[in-house]
C-alpha cells in the first residue's frame, strides 16, 4: 500500500514516467544516486532531474559524500515517507474539493449543449451565444446532469476512500516515527545512566583503594575507628528511647561518646597521618578512663 502511495506521490511531483524511482528511494538508508540511475537505466543527469523535482516539494532528503580521490561529491537520497504521505493527502483533499464544487454546480446550475458538436456551455455563456451554436448554427438544448452527477459522486466516493487509506498510512508512519524517537531518547538516557554507574564504580574503587592505603599506613587503627564511628552513627535512632529509660550514669556515658565521635569524625576528614592517629588513640584512652571512673 505504502509503495503504491509513494509512486503516486512521485508521479504528481515529477511526472508519471518517474514513478519507479519511488520504491528505490523507500529505504532506511540514503541510496547512492549512481545506483539509482543504474537500476532505472537512466543517465545520472536524468536521474538527478527527477530527484530535484521531487526535492522541490521537500519529499526527499539527501546527504553528500566527497570522493577523496576524485574530489567530487556523490549524493545519497531517501524519500521522506511522512512528508510524502502528507503531500499526497493535500493533493487528494484538493481533488475532493474540486469534485464537490462540480457536484454543487451541476446540481444547482443549468448547462446547455449543442448535441451536434457535443459542446457544453454554462448558462452565462449560452446566453452570450443567444443559445445558438457558433460552429454549426444549431440550437442549444438543456443538458440533463443526472449522469454527470452520478459519475462525479462515484469519483468523489472513490477519492474519499483513497484519502481515508492514506490517512491510516499517515497514522502508522507517525506512530513509527514516535516509537523511533522514544527509542532514541531511551537510548540516550540509558547511556547517561551507564556513564553514571561507571563513574560511581570508579569512585567506589578509588575510595576503597584510599581506605586500604590508609589502613596500611595506619596499622589497622583507621579501620577500627571507622567501625566505631559507624556504630555510634547508627545509635541516634534508638538513643532517645534509651535515654528516657536509662539511668543517669548511662546518659552521661553517651554524651562523652558523642563528643568523642564528633572529634573523630572531623579528624577523619583530613588525611590520617600517624601522628593524628596516635593523638586520637591516646585521647580515646583518656575518655575511656573517664567513663570508667564515672
Ligand atoms: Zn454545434
Amino acid at each position: 500500500m505504502l509503495d503504491k502511495f509513494l509512486k503516486e506521490v512521485v508521479g504528481i511531483a515529477a511526472g508519471k514516467p518517474a514513478e519507479d524511482i519511488a520504491s528505490l528511494l523507500n529505504s532506511k538508508k540514503h541510496v547512492n544516486e549512481f545506483l539509482i540511475a543504474k537500476k532505472l537505466d537512466l543517465t545520472i543527469n536524468q536521474t538527478r532531474n527527477i530527484l530535484y523535482k521531487i526535492s522541490d516539494h521537500g519529499l526527499v532528503s539527501s546527504i553528500r559524500k566527497k570522493d577523496k580521490r576524485k574530489g567530487w561529491y556523490t549524493y545519497f537520497w531517501k524519500i521522506e515517507i511522512l512528508k510524502s504521505l502528507e503531500f499526497l493527502k493535500s493533493a487528494l483533499v484538493n481533488r475532493i474539493d474540486q469534485f464537490q464544487n462540480q457536484i454543487n454546480s451541476r446540481s444547482t446550475k443549468q448547462f446547455y449543449i449543442c448535441k451536434r458538436c457535443n459542446r457544453e456551455f454554462n448558462e452565462e455563456n449560452a446566453l452570450l451565444h443567444d443559445f445558438i451554436c457558433n460552429e454549426c448554427g444549431g440550437i442549444f438544448s438543456l443538458k440533463d446532469n443526472t449522469k454527470d452527477l452520478k459519475d462525479l459522486k462515484r469519483s468523489l466516493d472513490k477519492y474519499e476512500k483513497y484519502l481515508a487509506s492514506v490517512e491510516i498510512e499517515i497514522d502508522k508512519e507517525s506512530l513509527k516515527l514516535d516509537k523511533q524517537k522514544t527509542k532514541m531518547l531511551k537510548q540516550l538516557s540509558d547511556d547517561k545512566l551507564e556513564k553514571r554507574r561507571t563513574k560511581a564504580k570508579e569512585t567506589a574503587a578509588k575510595r576503597k583503594a584510599n581506605k586500604e592505603l590508609a589502613e596500611k599506613s595506619g596499622k589497622k587503627k583507621p579501620a577500627k575507628k571507622v567501625a566505631k564511628k559507624k556504630i555510634v552513627k547508627k545509635k541516634p535512632a534508638t538513643k532517645k528511647k534509651l535515654i528516657k529509660k536509662a539511668v543517669k550514669k548511662n546518659s552521661i556515658k553517651r554524651k562523652i561518646v558523642k563528643k568523642l565521635t564528633k572529634k573523630l569524625t572531623s579528624k577523619k576528614k583530613s588525611v590520617l597521618g600517624k601522628k593524628q592517629i596516635k593523638k586520637t588513640a591516646s585521647k580515646k584512652a583518656v575518655v575511656k578512663k573517664k567513663i570508667k571512673k564515672k
